[in-house]
């Protein structure tokens, strides 16, 4: 086969799943290369920048200056009839600045010795008897088109995602599986500095929350995220305009962010022969809150030891690189599958029965610890408050997921 260039690993998409991978092969020597089509690691930001347990994170990267912008001591949650439900935890997680971060992250692969090339897309698998043996490339400035073989390609194109696609681990994206989202980078503002803060009602964010997380020196993410099954014909960034008046009407709004983020189910397998998928583009993120930071660099890191594995033993088959979806499901991948129940429940409650449900929950003790929200407890109380309702949208979730052909193919913003 005839190829422009070689690498060990090549991995698509420079966002921290992907960084993270390419990290984690290159410290161990693998020739890697990334592939990412923006200009700029980490820019345009599209997040709004919350990252916790802080526990978790210090597992996997040592939280310094500069990327911290502020420390969460703390969340209050809003039910759609005003009650404030407010728990303290010091340090419990960050703000950062997801830029930096995904820079930091992304000069620690190239420090290993992996190479990084922004403007370039990947625009198709190359297969060779089955299997995923490279990537077909495009330099976005010059239109010129390569080819780069490798043992093993990574799929960590993010929400956007279609090289899970390409190598058959996944069909296209649900319209209800997302959240689209409209969030304002807001200066000046009058709210609790330290706190982060979840707001829930149909009047600003059907099937989804708004959210304010204080960044530090009078600035905050400000934002809603919303199931555009249930918008009505209005954007995400209409129900945000509704949400800044409640929270924020003085507010000198600074940087408008609109993005997606998937709330979809886990995948059954994260690797076909060649190829792995890692991060959001493996459905990874937190199908609960659409949190996917941490997840990501978790999957990069558990992808990284299996690739270096298949590497030791030459065995780059599907059934070699079961071992990172073992790990996953083993780890994550267990609670995502309850949080995305839970969410399909959660956030398709009227407002009058998500008051009853947030007052449940603010009385039971342990659902939200420093180890983040208790996905299985969730469950519980929200059997409790309408134990009819679990089984009823599970059976509708699931008759949907069946019927549903209406797939997402853009941002409803
Ligand atoms: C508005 C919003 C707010 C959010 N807030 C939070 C939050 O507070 N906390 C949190 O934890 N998560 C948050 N998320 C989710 C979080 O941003 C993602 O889950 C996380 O970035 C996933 O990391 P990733 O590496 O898998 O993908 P990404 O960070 O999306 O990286 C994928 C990269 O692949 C590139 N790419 C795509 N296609 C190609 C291609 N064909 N060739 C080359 N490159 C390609 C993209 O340009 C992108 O840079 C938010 C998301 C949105 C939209």
């Amino acid at each position: 086969m005839m190829t422009d260039e070689r690498f060990d690993v090549v991995v698509i998409g420079g966002g921290p799943g992907g960084t993270r991978t390419a990290s984690g092969v290159s410290r161990l020597g693998l020739s890697t290369l990334i592939l990412e089509k923006r200009e700029r690691i980490g820019y345009p930001v599209r997040c709004a920048e919350a990252i916790g347990p802080a526990e978790g994170i210090a597992r996997y990267i040592d939280v310094k200056e500069p990327f911290v912008t502020s420390v969460v001591n703390g969340l209050t949650i809003v039910s759609p009839d005003g009650k404030r439900y407010q728990k303290e935890m010091k340090g419990i997680g960050y703000i950062v600045d997801r830029e930096l971060l995904d820079l930091h992250i992304a000069e620690a692969a190239c420090s290993n010795g992996a190479v990084l090339r922004t403007g370039h897309q990947a625009t198709g698998l190359i297969r060779e008897d089955g299997k995923v043996v490279g990537v077909n490339v495009l330099e976005l400035s010059t239109r010129r088109k390569y080819r780069v073989q490798s043992k093993i390609t990574v799929g960590s194109d993010g929400v956007e995602s279609l090289s899970p696609r390409w190598a058959g681990l996944k069909g296209p994206t649900r319209v209800d599986e997302i959240f689209s989202c409209a969030q304002y980078l807001v200066e000046c503002v009058d709210l609790p500095d330290k706190y982060v803060e979840f707001h829930l009602s149909s009047t600003f964010a059907p099937g989804g929350y708004g959210w304010v997380f204080p960044k530090g020196n009078g600035s905050a993410n400000i934002g809603v995220g919303i199931n555009p099954e249930l918008a009505s014909g209005l954007t995400a960034r209409d129900y945000l305009e509704k949400f800044m008046d409640r929270v924020c009407p003085e507010g000198d709004r600074k940087r408008f962010v609109c993005g997606g983020t998937l709330l979809s189910d886990s995948l059954p397998s994260l690797a076909v022969d060649g190829f792995i998928a890692v991060g959001e583009a493996a459905n990874q993120n937190n199908p609960f809150t659409g949190g996917g930071i941490l997840n990501a660099i978790m999957a990069g890191d558990m992808a990284a030891t299996t690739i270096c594995r298949c590497f030791e033993k030459g065995d780059f088959s599907s059934s070699g690189l079961s071992t990172y979806t073992k790990e996953w499901k083993r780890n994550e991948g267990r609670m995502n599958k309850r949080f995305y129940l839970a969410g399909k429940v959660f956030y398709s409650l009227d407002d009058r029965t998500m008051d009853k449900v947030l007052s449940a929950l603010n009385t039971r003790e342990g659902l939200i610890t420093r180890k983040g929200l208790g996905s299985a407890k969730l469950i519980g109380v929200l059997l409790r408050s309408s134990p009819s309702l679990l089984g009823k949208t599970l059976m509708k979730a699931l008759s949907a997921r069946k019927r549903s052909r209406k797939t997402f193919s853009g941002l409803n913003t």
